[in-house]
């Protein structure tokens, strides 16, 4: 089968490789139909994961068909449409008890990490039974492919993390697909006012089409000012942080309100400064999460209802066999206003 492979910092390519077998009972052989590239594909690709070893298939998205199952996987058939979660759960362990799939001893975000990814014609999931979602019939499976991480990692990371309350004011920092998820799902509680920033004009246009209230342009270094003005002065009750760049993070702390939160989603590859000595009597709270996906079922449920349309953060669609051009898409975003890339038979 065909596969998009890391080559080591800065390379990839496409290459044969066999198709996977059932290592375990408990495993399933997905043929995927629909994929797509994430940022942290991209964070991979610059040697920011060292988990990340030569050779490995990238990929931890995608909607499928079960093509052949482990004697011990007791809900799913061959045959059946999946969506592939991006954190494998063996639901047994002491995390996967408390409903933190993402810390599974066993499993966690393993997918196009420690284990061979979507990005290829066929993937091995382990747990399939606690790691795969059923589509339902006559879904609309490229908004199911939103739900393998960025639908639920906005919504956790962002929006449960973020405590956004009815009535309340929320600023996300990164209109990216991740953002831009966070911005869709906080509309489940109906804020009063979302301001989103970032530094890229059309990011903030489509976040004006999905419902942000108020867009500031970063550009100038005048983005705290600016939501002081929008907010009275107060700040923000919840401030989102959908980059992963200690300038985000900063900013974060300069517009969040008294007894607000920083709910952090980003991924961090170097350290951010926290400034105490403004934030100690401020009543706030700082969050960190990798997505455990528990609110996947719950937001297939939003998604098939049309309370959330998670297929407008599409941009670009290519054939599998143009993976490597989806590659330069996606790898140069804002040149090519890209958000979520589909690659498809
Ligand atoms: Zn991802
Ligand atoms: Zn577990």
């Amino acid at each position: 089968m065909r596969a998009l492979v890391y080559k080591g910092p800065g390379q990839k390519a496409v290459e044969d490789r066999p198709m996977p077998k059932i290592a375990a009972p408990t495993d399933a052989v997905v043929k995927i139909v629909k994929t797509t590239i994430c940022g942290t594909d991209l964070h991979i690709l610059k040697g920011d994961v060292p988990t990340v070893t030569l050779g490995r298939i990238l990929g931890h998205e995608g909607v499928g068909v079960i093509q052949e199952l482990g004697g011990a996987v007791a809900t799913f058939h061959p045959g059946d449409r999946v969506i592939v979660s991006c954190i494998s759960s063996c639901g047994k362990c002491e995390y996967c008890r408390k409903g933190m799939y993402s810390h599974c001893t066993t499993g966690g975000w393993i997918l196009g990490n420690t284990i061979d990814g979507t990005q290829a014609e066929y993937v091995r999931i382990p747990y399939a039974d606690t790691s795969l979602y059923r589509v339902p019939a006559g879904a609309d499976e490229d908004s199911l492919v939103m739900l393998s991480d960025i639908l639920p990692t906005g919504f956790e990371c962002g929006v449960l993390n973020g405590k956004v309350q009815p009535g309340s004011t929320i600023a996300i920092v990164g209109a990216g697909p991740v953002g831009l998820a966070a911005l869709l799902t906080a509309q489940f509680y109906s804020p009063a006012a979302s301001i989103m920033i970032d530094l890229d004009d059309n990011r903030l246009e489509v976040s004006t089409r999905l419902g942000a209230t108020a867009t500031i342009n970063s550009k100038d270094g005048k983005a705290a000012e600016k939501v002081m003005g929008i907010t009275g002065g107060r700040g923000v009750d919840t401030a989102i942080e959908a980059v992963g760049v200690p300038a985000s993070f900063l900013l974060c702390q300069d517009i969040v309100a008294p007894g607000g939160v920083i709910a952090n989603i980003g991924v961090h590859g170097t350290k951010a400064d926290l400034h105490l000595e403004r934030l100690w009597d401020r009543n706030i709270a700082i969050t960190t999460r990798l997505v455990d996906t528990v609110s996947t079922p719950m937001l297939l449920k939003t998604v098939q209802s049309r309370k959330v349309d998670p297929k407008r953060l599409i941009t670009h669609r290519f054939k599998r066999d143009m993976i490597l051009d989806a590659y330069e898409t996606f790898g140069h975003a804002a040149k090519n206003n890209a958000l979520k890339v589909i690659i498809e038979d």
